[in-house]
């Protein structure tokens, strides 16, 4: 089969590779649609010990399901899913908590086994839930991205924000201020540094947008609210100089969310967090519950992607991988069509 490789560190390259044989418990996908994630991109460019070459990455995604194994019972052949990026072993203390998400042996596609930069992929049943027909393909793949963003949303839901702000409209910056304005009644600020990703936040409904080109994030998020910082704020980008403005940024008793995938080390003067009593929370992934809002969200047109996705044909993976490492202009989001 056709696969978005990723040979060896620093290169990324369209080859063959052997079609999976489905396991007993598992069931085979053609893949429909699978986005590329700044994770991937990051891991590529960071040359990340989590993501060792050679691998096929790709865990956002949907399919068709090709073949079942013998000890499956909840899909049949020709269903159309949408697949969750990772499961829990399903034994361990955290995944009897419900935080499969956080089990010390989940498996992440793309990461822990193979992805869906390819034509098939393999998925265990449990990962999977049905994949409404009037949804498109690249959106059912937006699925994962904005659940997400669903997260966050459940996490913060206890302070009932009424101002959040996002650093980085990235898309899971976007889909982060489509999840609370969905879900919750805050209005939404979103910052950034290019003007594309700008306007896409704004056509998308954000109450402001702040260029941080023109200064500083923090002076700006003070001025809009009389000095007093926003409920929530979500660090989508995960630099340290981006997670210390989440923190400015918050009002006492409110809540910076790390989401950013960046492994650094961070000074944070801990008087921010001691005298105002503000939070950091993290949040990595979601539940299958969340995928399935995600899911429920897309289908109802409520979730807009069309005017900030662009959609590549498999064979032209290599490109749109380098297209969203450059990150220039409108190029936001690449999902890969393994059929065209
Ligand atoms: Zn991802
Ligand atoms: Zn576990």
């Amino acid at each position: 089969m056709r696969t978005l490789l990723y040979p060896e560190y620093e290169r990324i390259e369209i080859a063959a590779f052997p079609k999976p044989t489905v396991a007993r418990n598992e069931v085979l996908l053609r893949v429909a649609a699978v986005g590329i994630c700044g994770s991937e991109l990051e891991a590529f460019k960071s040359k990340s010990p989590r993501r060792v070459p050679p691998l096929i990455m790709g865990h956002e995604f949907c399919g068709i399901i090709e073949e079942v194994g013998e000890d499956t019972q909840s899909f049949a052949i020709g269903d159309q899913v949408v697949s969750h990026s990772l499961f829990g072993c399903g034994l361990c203390v955290r995944c009897a908590r419900g935080d499969s998400h956080l089990c010390a042996n989940r498996q992440l596609f793309g990461m822990n086994r193979a992805g869906a930069f390819a034509e098939y992929v393999n998925a265990p049943e449990h990962c999977l839930i049905p994949w409404p027909k009037r949804l498109a393909a690249e959106a059912a793949s937006l699925a994962e991205p904005l659940a997400n963003g669903v997260h966050v949303v459940g996490l913060t839901r206890q302070i009932e924000p009424a101002i959040v702000a996002i650093i980085g409209a990235g898309p899971i910056g976007l889909l982060c201020q489509q999840a609370f304005q969905c879900l919750s009644s805050a209005d939404v600020i979103v910052a950034d540094l290019i003007p594309e990703r700008l306007s896409a936040a704004s056509q998308l409904g954000a109450k402001h947008i702040v260029d941080s080109r023109d200064g500083d994030f923090v002076k700006a998020i003070l001025s809009l609210t009389d000095g007093e910082g926003v409920d929530v704020v979500v660090d989508a980008v995960g630099s340290e100089l981006s997670k210390n403005q989440s923190l400015a940024a918050t009002r006492p008793g409110g809540t910076a969310v790390w989401i950013g995938l960046c492994e650094n080390s961070v000074t944070v003067k801990s008087h921010k967090v001691t005298l105002s009593e503000r939070r950091v929370q993290g949040s990595y992934a979601a539940s299958m519950t969340e995928l399935k809002t995600a899911v429920e969200l897309l289908a109802s047109g409520r979730v807009q992607w069309a005017n900030w996705i662009k959609t590549f044909p498999l064979v032209e993976g290599v490109e749109a991988f380098h297209a969203m490492l450059a990150a220039r202009g409108n190029d936001i989001k690449a999902v890969l069509i393994p059929e065209e």
